[in-house]
């Protein structure tokens, strides 16, 4: 299955379906400025993919040379940015070299942001391991890396040439992390599309126990879901693009007072902030109870942590309202101090707001925190 991303001269395929690891090199080759590239990968990633990646490109007559990052967030970091762009000039690349990144959302951020800058730009690839990854991160050219004022404050638009999901890597997949994933795909429903959303409530267990065939139908729609929000809005200029953020507002709160650490997912805190935005919906009167219902009900099924006394690790007793909210300002989505929210009408109906009153959303976050 291919997924095609249209922006003007930058367009490029997702390729998607099992067993795809072992024909990177042969996708890539045509599209390579030189016979030559460079895999960043993390030291999870490495060792399960890294080989099969390197003999599909030499393979396929390509050069190819290796660095390995540790796996997690910490990569993000500015410092380890620095050396990781240290260790690539070590490798002696020119601008006719292209990066590959294997690997979950932390390496495709973190190569992606490399190649925008490395010698002012050299092509990169995107192989995304992990289903949020694959569905969310490697599409749409947002690429970047943390620092202590936040995450993702410094980066680039900037487009990949080729994404290659592989659905069947994500069989070694921690279990916690394909869920958090599924978040994801779900949300895509939740936006604009309904039918996808009665699909993912049919079906969304048998993609998480790894029926191949749904895994592939899951992935292709959320990447054209995604690619068509991209094309239309590359640069989130209007409030288009922002429609993704879906449950990112409340969630991002989350992650915020967990830390950004293990204790609370990405996936996951989306997954319980896509809840607490139809639940602010409902509370609004915009949208029908029960719509806020099956989202609640269909994500904690599957096993996604919806309820706030459920999530967050060591730091669940510690939820407070006001804290939350002043997280939710000082998301870099907030303009000028107001509150950005992805509400809803219905399943598949959102749009975005600044004028939600702040004494709802405590109310709400209130009984979020007593349920
Ligand atoms: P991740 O990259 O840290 O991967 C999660 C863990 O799974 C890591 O320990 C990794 O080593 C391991 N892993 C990856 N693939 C595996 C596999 N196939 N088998 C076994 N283990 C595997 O996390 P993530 O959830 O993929 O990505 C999160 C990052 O993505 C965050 O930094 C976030 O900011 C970023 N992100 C970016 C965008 C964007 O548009 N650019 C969108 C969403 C999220
Ligand atoms: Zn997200």
């Amino acid at each position: 299955r291919t997924v095609r991303v249209d922006l003007a001269g930058r367009g490029y395929d997702i390729a998607i379906g099992p067993g795809l690891i072992d024909r990177v090199g042969t996708l890539a080759a045509p599209l390579l400025a030189a016979p030559r590239v460079i895999v960043v990968s993390d030291e999870t990633v490495e060792p399960l993919y890294g080989r099969r990646v390197a003999a599909s490109f030499e393979k396929a007559g390509v050069k190819v040379g290796s660095v390995v990052v540790p796996a997690g967030e910490s990569s993000k970091e500015f410092g380890a940015f620095g050396r990781l762009m240290n260790t690539l000039l070590d490798a002696r690349p020119d601008r006719k070299t292209t990066l590959v990144a294997l690997g979950g959302g932390v390496v495709g951020d973190l190569t992606g942001f490399a190649a925008a800058v490395l010698l002012r730009g050299v092509d990169f690839i995107q192989v995304p391991t992990t289903l949020l990854a694959q569905v969310d991160s490697s599409v749409g050219g947002k690429t970047g890396i943390n620092t202590r004022h936040g995450k993702n404050l410094i980066g680039a638009f900037y487009q990949p040439r080729l994404v290659v999901a592989d659905t069947d890597v994500l069989d070694t997949l921690p279990r916690r992390e394909l869920l958090a994933g599924y978040a994801e795909v779900a949300k895509y429903g939740l936006i604009d599309d309904p039918a996808f959303w009665d699909w993912c409530e049919a079906n969304g267990a048998a993609v998480l126990a790894g029926d191949a065939a749904k895994r592939s139908y899951a992935i292709e729609q959320s990447c054209r879901a995604k690619a068509r929000i991209v094309a239309a809005d590359e640069r989130e200029t209007t409030d288009l693009r922002a429609l993704l953020n879906l449950g990112h507002t409340f969630g991002h709160a989350l992650e915020a007072e967990t830390g950004f650490g293990p204790d609370l997912l990405h996936g996951e805190a989306v997954g319980a902030g896509m809840t607490m935005a139809f639940d602010l919906s409902a509370k609004l009167g915009l949208c029908p109870a029960a719509d806020a219902r099956r989202v609640r009900e269909h994500l904690g099924a599957v096993g996604l942590p919806v309820r706030l006394r459920s999530i967050g690790g060591s730091n669940r007793r510690n939820w407070d309202a006001d804290k939350l909210i002043e997280h939710m300002r000082g998301d870099k989505k907030a303009e000028a101090g107001r509150l950005t929210f992805v509400l809803a009408r219905g399943i598949g109906k959102t749009f975005v707001t600044r004028d939600i009153d702040e004494p709802a959303v405590r109310e709400l976050l209130d009984a979020a925190i007593a349920a």
